[in-house]
């Protein structure tokens, strides 16, 4: 294990991480390359608002070049490596992530933002243990045999079995939000089903993305296999989806790109999985254990500033408890230390962007304005890009603070009396991706489990993800599964074979 205690501040960058700044580049067909136009972008450093790096600006023709890549590495030498060492490259690389984990996670905690702890424990540790995960699946592909009825000419009789075979190129198209967790959660599965990947990570925090191609060579994976082209989602994200060399589309982000990219795929009949917005609710009765709120405001609520998809950012609290409930996360939302992610002390760190941190305050902004109360009102740093935590009293079902993704630090906290009531209205928004009950009785649970419109419920926790646990949305969060044993399933294709004999 080469990855630094959890606690330990960053006191001054590695010397890696200041050379790897000097030129993070695409990558493309196992060459670290400029963009053809030779343009390149500038990504921040959130905690200051300083230019953090220059990277590529990639358009449609680079896009074409990766995809070629990719295309020739799934028909040459991907495709000629036996399953065990598919998994045993995958292995490689998971400890290649942890060997370069103190780097990976300053890069990211630099270029996203957040905590160094959860740089370290979330994208490093657990993205390697993905890996590893998924390189198991690799051995274990498999097809079934059928029995069938055909009884055609006379004499013949007939066996069908399933193959599942490798889709082809996938494009895997990545949030800001955990950059090198949804690069693992893409590229993982992908490669041990057999595919070839050109990955196109978030404008805003491209470089970890590059760092794990890098990676991916460094383990013995070949030249075209693994391909990261940086860019706008317009310029390089909407050729990439559209370009005919692309079997299989993989995205992470928000509902509205989602619905634009589900149309494209449509069109061309590309095989697509959608993992998209949420506005999960946490619905608490007054039996739940009152020693749990610590953690459903700091991993439920706030974890990663409330950069979560499954940010639980929509308390309804059982009238027994409320005011003391009110109470305790009133508290502890004004307790949270506000800073640079360098320093894991600070618990709510700045937020990806300038752009975002203005949809933040102007969410809150709005939410004041339509009448909702807030009741932290704190000051945020002035320099960097900053949101205070806030909590809303007094917020209606139909107000945007009950609606919308804010992506942000933002909380609605809503007393009920009736849970059959409390569970329509944790249903009532357009998102069903993830939701949380909180009880300590089990009939409660059985009972309103069913009930929840969610992808995942999470009992007394939230905010837990497994690879092991099917993670996806219903509604408008999205459509298909990722982890768990059918998460290779997304990059596999079933092929009946029906074989007739005497
Ligand atoms: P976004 O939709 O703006 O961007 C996501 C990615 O899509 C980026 O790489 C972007 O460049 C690209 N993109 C943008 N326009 C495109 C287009 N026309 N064609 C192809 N690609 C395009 O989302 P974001 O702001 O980066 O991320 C935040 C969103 O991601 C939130 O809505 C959040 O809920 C969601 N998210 C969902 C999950 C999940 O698993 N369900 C996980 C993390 C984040």
């Amino acid at each position: 294990m080469h990855i630094a205690q959890p606690d330990l501040a960053v006191e001054s960058v590695a010397a890696s991480v200041s050379e790897f700044l000097k030129a993070p580049l695409a990558l493309i067909d196992g060459k670290s390359v400029f963009a053809q136009s030779g343009e390149t972008y500038a990504v921040y450093n959130p905690a200051t608002g300083d230019v953090l790096a220059h990277v590529p600006a990639c358009n449609a023709v680079d896009v074409d070049l990766a995809v070629r890549a990719a295309q020739a590495a799934f028909e040459g030498p991907w495709s000629k490596l036996l399953p065990v060492q598919r998994q045993s490259i995958l292995l490689k690389l998971a400890d290649l992530i942890e060997a370069n984990g103190e780097e990976l996670a300053q890069l990211e905690t630099l270029n996203q933002g957040k905590s160094i702890m959860l740089s370290r424990l979330i994208e490093v540790q657990s993205s390697a243990e993905y890996f590893r995960y998924m390189a198991g699946w690799a051995t274990k592909i498999e097809g079934s045999t059928l029995d069938v009825s055909i009884a055609i000419p006379p004499g013949m009789q007939y066996q069908a079995f399933t193959r599942k075979e490798a889709v082809g190129v996938v494009a895997a198209i990545t949030p800001w939000n955990f950059p090198l967790t949804m690069a693992a959660w893409k590229i993982a599965p992908a490669l041990a089903a057999g595919c070839t990947v050109v990955l196109k990570p978030a404008e805003e925090t491209p470089l970890t993305s590059i760092r794990l191609a890098q990676l991916c060579l460094e383990a013995g994976i070949p030249e075209g296999v693994v391909n990261v082209v940086t860019g706008m989602g317009e310029a390089v994200g909407a050729p990439l989806v559209a370009h005919p060399g692309v079997a299989k589309i993989t995205f992470t982000g928000s509902t509205e790109t989602g619905k634009l990219i589900g149309i494209q795929a449509m069109r061309d009949m590309k095989r697509v999985t959608l993992e998209l917005g949420g506005k999960a609710p946490m619905v608490m009765f007054d039996d739940m254990d009152l020693e749990l709120l610590g953690a459903a405001a700091g991993i439920g609520a706030f974890f990663n500033t409330g950069q979560t998809c499954c940010a639980g950012t929509r308390i309804y609290v059982q009238k027994g408890i409320y005011e003391k409930v009110l109470a305790v996360v009133t508290g502890i939302t004004r307790s949270l230390a506000i800073g640079s992610g360098l320093d894991p002390r600070n618990q709510i760190n700045p937020v990806v962007s300038a752009r975002h941190q203005a949809h933040v305050k102007a969410c809150i902004a709005r939410g004041i304005e339509q009448g909702a109360t807030p009741l932290i009102g704190a000051q945020a740093p002035e320099k960097g890009y900053y949101v205070s935590p806030e909590l809303f009293t007094g917020v209606r079902q139909d107000m945007a603070l009950m609606q919308d993704e804010i992506f942000g630090p933002v909380v609605t906290i809503t007393p009920f009396s009736d849970p059959d009531e409390a569970i329509r209205l944790a249903n009532d928004t357009k998102f069903g991706l993830s939701a949380s009950l909180w009880t300590n009785d089990l009939n409660k649970v059985m009972r309103y489990v069913p009930k929840l419109q969610a992808g995942t419920v999470w009992v007394n926790s939230h905010n837990i993800p497994d690879q092991n646990m099917p993670f996806g949305g219903m509604k408008q969060s999205g459509i298909g599964r990722e982890h768990g044993s059918g998460a290779l399933d997304n990059y596999l294709e079933t092929k009946a074979v029906c074989v007739a004999y005497r």
